[in-house]
Formats: structure tokens, C-alpha cells, sequence
């Protein structure tokens, strides 16, 4: 097959996540969602677990088995040789619900961690698989709404803040004075759920009220925690990845800003739509708010514990990408 100088419409792949919203990857990219799945990401690349299919004659050819079959005319032999893949991917969010608390491994830890599971004979499609890939997953995103995250942990006098303002934190307060700020994340996410319940039940409670009341924005960690529990009948089985609105930056990215999200960086996405850039990688540590497996040792391994101040960067024109309301 002749590929070369040729252009052809690439087809990417829905992602039914239970966080993503109805209506603006089908507006975006021109379907009509009748059956109401959530549409969470759309993903333009050649992941093996959801490759884009290029249309050639009218027929869907999948873009990853065409560069392993003929990589010269499509990514040329020098990028195959260097990453052995089309060495990105790309992806339109849309985050109706906050995603899990997350951190992405290294290379080097990626390649390790790869190859330990593979040992281990888990299954790659396993739920309780970690690393899907030996790749590191750097993202960079740019938002197409006003776009929600949390992003690393607060600087040191900003998360003694917190402990010292919410009553509910003031017990682990000696304790990240005494040891610092891994010791207190190891703590809280290591804490029996029993006890996690009778520490954060009162909290919880009081975010409800003061949501229903008008008194949180959504820069302030009460805002998200509300909506977590909005609607729902009881107050239990109270996710430990609370702890991680509290103790992260909360970054608003007003559209056409960029954040970037290296290794070891802990963050969750929280609310709105953008566009990501990342390595071809699905490597996903997570910590909590999420049916997905957890592992917690090994994303205490991964995370970078140091205070930031997260930065958004870049202006960009993109309006032009995006649907035209009316
Ligand atoms: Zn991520």
C-alpha cells in the first residue's frame, strides 16, 4: 500500500468513563449520542488498547497496525527505531465528574514496573494491572472551558493552613510538623476506613450545608467535597482521596491555558473540557475517588512529595476548533 504524501481522515475512539459528560466529544466531533453514554475522552493516537483507524477506501485500517506493518511511511523508520510507536496521543476531555486522584511513573520506573507485572504473569487487561505500557505518560492540557484540576501538593505554610483552619485536620497537624508532608499523606491514606468515617463524617456534613448555603466557591476544597456527596441517601465508606482537595493546589485554567503535569506530580482532574497532550501511555497510579483499582504503596513510591505553585501558561487562539454554538 502507497501511504506516503497522502492524507487520510483518522478516526478516533470514544471513551465510555462513567465521569464524562453527554453532549460535547458527540458536538465536537459530529454524532448524535442516542444511547446517553457518558462520553469521557476521545482519543486520537495509536495506543494499542484504543487505536485511531485511518480511512482508506472507505474502510477503517487501525493506525497502530499500520505503523508497525509499514512504520517508514508513516512515522518514518527514525522515529521507530528511537520510540518503537507513534510516541504520543492525543485526547479531548470532558470531565463532568472528578476524575481520581492520580500520579503517572518516570520512564524508568514505567520500564520496571512493566516488566515486573509482566513477570508476574498479571494479564495486561487485568483491573488490578498498574502499568499498561513501559512508557511515562507527561501530560500537557489545554483547556476548552474553564477547566477545573487539582495539581500537586500545597506549599508548606499553605497546607498548615488547612490543617490548622479545618478543625477536623488539627489532630495531624504535630505530625506533619514533626515528620513532613510524606509522612502525613502515607498516614491518611494508609488509615483503616472506619476510622477515615468518624474523622471526615462531621466535615463532610458541614461542606454540604455551607454549599447549599452559597458560602463555598469552587476555589475553596469544601465546593468539590459537596458535590461528591450531593444527592446521595448517606454519609459512608468516605473516600480517603477527600484528603487530596484539601492538601493540593485547586488551579482554575481559563480557556486556552496551559498546565503541564510531569511525573510524580499528583492531580485529578475536577470539572470541564480540554485538550491533552501526552506520551502513548495509559500508566495510571491512583489514590483514590475512583471504582478503578488502587494502589496506594505504589503511588507513594511515584509521587513527588514537594510543596508547588502551579503555573498555567500560554494564551493560545483555538476558537476556531471548537463548535459553534446556535
Ligand atoms: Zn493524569
Amino acid at each position: 500500500m502507497e501511504l506516503k504524501d497522502k492524507i487520510y481522515k483518522l478516526k478516533g475512539k470514544v471513551q465510555n468513563y462513567a465521569w464524562g459528560g453527554y453532549d460535547f466529544i458527540p458536538s465536537l466531533i459530529g454524532f448524535t449520542n442516542t444511547e446517553h453514554k457518558p462520553c469521557a475522552e476521545y482519543w486520537m493516537g495509536a495506543h494499542p488498547s484504543a487505536s485511531s483507524d485511518l480511512m482508506i477506501d472507505n474502510r477503517p485500517v487501525s493506525l497502530n497496525r499500520l505503523i508497525l506493518r509499514n512504520h517508514a511511511e508513516t512515522i518514518t523508520d527514525k522515529v521507530f527505531q528511537q520510540f518503537g510507536e507513534l510516541p504520543y496521543l492525543l485526547k479531548i476531555l470532558d470531565v463532568k465528574d472528578m476524575l481520581s486522584i492520580q500520579v503517572h511513573p518516570s520512564k524508568a520506573e514505567a520500564i520496571k514496573g512493566f516488566d515486573a507485572e509482566e513477570a508476574a504473569g498479571i494479564p495486561i487487561n487485568a483491573p488490578h494491572r498498574n502499568y499498561k505500557d513501559k512508557n511515562h505518560k507527561p501530560e500537557v492540557m489545554v483547556a476548552l472551558s474553564e477547566f477545573w484540576l487539582l495539581h500537586g501538593f500545597k506549599q508548606e505554610a499553605a497546607l498548615e493552613r488547612v490543617l490548622e483552619d479545618v478543625q477536623e485536620f488539627n489532630i495531624l497537624l504535630p505530625l506533619y510538623k514533626r515528620e513532613g508532608l510524606k509522612a502525613l499523606y502515607q498516614f491518611v491514606m494508609e488509615m483503616k476506613q472506619e476510622d477515615i468515617d468518624a474523622l471526615l463524617f462531621n466535615l463532610v456534613k458541614r461542606e454540604l450545608r455551607r454549599k447549599e448555603n452559597n458560602e463555598l466557591t469552587k476555589d475553596q476544597p469544601g465546593w468539590w467535597v459537596a458535590k461528591l456527596f450531593e444527592g446521595k441517601d448517606e454519609i459512608k465508606n468516605i473516600d480517603r482521596g477527600i484528603f487530596s482537595i484539601y492538601f493540593f493546589n485547586i488551579v482554575k485554567a481559563e480557556k486556552g491555558e496551559a498546565v503541564f503535569q510531569g511525573a510524580g506530580i499528583p492531580h485529578a482532574y475536577l470539572e470541564g473540557q480540554n485538550v491533552e497532550l501526552m506520551a502513548n501511555s495509559d500508566n495510571v497510579l491512583r489514590g483514590g475517588l475512583t471504582p478503578k483499582h488502587i494502589d496506594v504503596p505504589e503511588l507513594m513510591k511515584h509521587t513527588s512529595f514537594v510543596g508547588i505553585t502551579p503555573v498555567r501558561c500560554y494564551q493560545i487562539e483555538y476558537t476556531d476548533c471548537l463548535p459553534q454554538s446556535g
